[in-house]
């Protein structure tokens, strides 16, 4: 028998821990109960209908639902339930997804790790850097650097990579081998008023090579980075800032990595979002919308520099996981990868979508609460101020991200906060009268947050 939410909502303050989450909050609330979607849409555990402009967890590119996906999965299974890929084995799908990823990813980076997780294919990446450098003979380099605010994950080595201390300091992370840097390459929040967007990416760029001889070159292995960050803050790289941090990377002979967990598989509009800046990375890792979050998979992708040192060596590459190249996962992953291809998600109708959602987001821009708006593809990002003019904020800080976050479920539209920043990250296969629909119920959270808050 169907059970009734505040059933549901006991068992899980009986048993259930969530991931980042202030417990004794939660379960004085009880947990929202969703329990179905179709396309755009989900509905909760008491019949209302909510739009996700989240796309779940950043990573539902097809929408919820689709069959196709659901036939790949019972098909596969029903064939192969599970196989490893160890022990010089493999199969169909594992072989062809890795094939598929490879003719995306930018020139070189063809060869393929597969795990079921973000967090996991950056352990993973992390692993092969480091070997990688050991195989070089070069055993020292093994500092990696990242930036300050950035979100890699939450194993142990991924909240590391992470520059956000709220996950650090009470786990006793960073592990050592991993800095971090500042500014944030964030203009609107750490641009000064007498430099351009130029400038102050360049200067991002700067601190990045200032860490570099601070620990000296020949220390260090890897910088990681988000094409956009996003879990940050969905903060845009300033003009100019990727290819300057590429040209330090080249110059020090530190590898470049790009972290494609959010922006990868037509989020920005290309394939990956180093495609979409301009940049060529070493390594790159990626999940959510390789599979649509249907199935839980990741993947890291090296170039034949990287790989020629791998393949070539005489030691057991000793790293992988129970469930890497799954087939299942693989399966759906494939014909996700297909229907993103063949409904030109991206491509035609993705950057069709994607001209009219930003031009969409970019008309909020006078609601008195907003001090910007900004985005590409479908990621959008919106600032939440006091004063628009002078952008001072709401104190605490995170009180107008927390306000308007409930007024949108309530108003039965997902968004996300981190501190006063708004995030919008639809479903890929949004049409242009769901976006309506969406700035819509927008507009309405934000009339009622600003009514709250005044
Ligand atoms: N890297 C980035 C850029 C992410 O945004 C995330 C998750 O949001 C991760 C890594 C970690 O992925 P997962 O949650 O699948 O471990």
């Amino acid at each position: 028998m169907t059970k009734t939410t505040q059933e549901i909502q006991s068992i899980d303050n009986t048993h259930h821990l969530h991931p980042f989450t202030v417990h004794h909050e939660l379960r004085e609330a009880g947990p929202r109960v969703i329990t179905r979607g179709e396309g755009v849409y989900l509905w909760d555990s008491d019949g209302n209908k909510i739009l996700d402009g989240m796309a779940g967890l950043w990573c539902v590119q097809l929408g919820y639902g689709e069959q196709e996906l659901v036939d790949a999965a019972t098909d596969a299974m029903k064939t192969l339930s599970y196989y490893n890929t160890f022990f010089q084995t493999t199969t169909p799908h594992a072989t062809r997804l890795s094939q598929l990823i490879a003719e995306k990813t930018p020139d070189g980076l063809d060869q393929i790790m597969f795990g079921c997780s973000g967090s996991e294919s950056n352990d993973t990446a992390i692993k092969l850097i480091w070997y990688y450098w050991n195989l070089q003979g070069k055993p020292e380099k093994k500092a990696i650097i990242s930036r300050e605010r950035a979100y890699h994950g939450s194993t142990v080595a991924g909240a590391s990579l992470s520059g956000l201390p709220f996950m650090q300091g009470i786990f006793d992370l960073p592990l050592p081998r991993f800095h971090h840097v500042g500014p944030t390459p964030h203009y609107y929040e750490y641009g000064n008023s007498d430099e351009s967007e130029r400038e102050f990416g360049l200067r991002c760029a700067k601190a990045i090579e200032d860490k570099i001889l601070e620990l000296g070159p020949e220390n260090v292995a890897a910088f990681a980075g988000e094409p956009v960050m996003g879990a940050g803050g969905l903060m845009l790289p300033p003009e100019g800032y990727w290819q300057e941090v590429e040209r330090i990377c080249r110059k020090y002979d530190v590898l470049l990595w790009s972290d494609e967990v959010i922006c990868g598989f037509g989020r920005t509009g290309e394939w990956f979002g180093c495609q979409t800046y301009g940049y060529t990375p070493d390594i790159m890792t990626m999940a959510k919308g390789i599979s649509s979050g249907y199935q839980p998979l990741s993947a890291v992708a090296i170039n034949k520099r990287m790989s020629d040192a791998i393949v070539n060596a005489d030691s057991e590459m000793a790293h992988g996981y129970t469930y890497s190249g799954h087939p299942v996962v693989c399966a759906v992953a494939v014909r996700n990868l297909e229907l993103i291809t063949e409904k030109k998600l991206v491509g035609e109708r993705g950057q069709a979508t994607s001209e009219y959602f930003l031009k969409q987001l970019s008309l909020l821009d006078d609601h008195p609460l907003i001090g910007q708006t900004r985005g590409v593809g479908l990621l959008g990002g919106i600032e939440l101020v006091k004063d628009k003019t002078t952008r001072e904020r709401f104190s605490p800080d995170g009180t107008a991200g927390v306000t308007c976050r409930n007024h949108c479920f309530k108003s039965g539209i997902i968004m996300r906060a981190v501190g006063d920043t708004m995030f919008l990250c639809p479903p890929l296969v949004i049409t242009n009268d769901e976006i309506d629909e969406l700035f819509r119920l927008v507009r309405i959270s934000l009339d009622l947050t600003l009514e709250e808050l005044k």
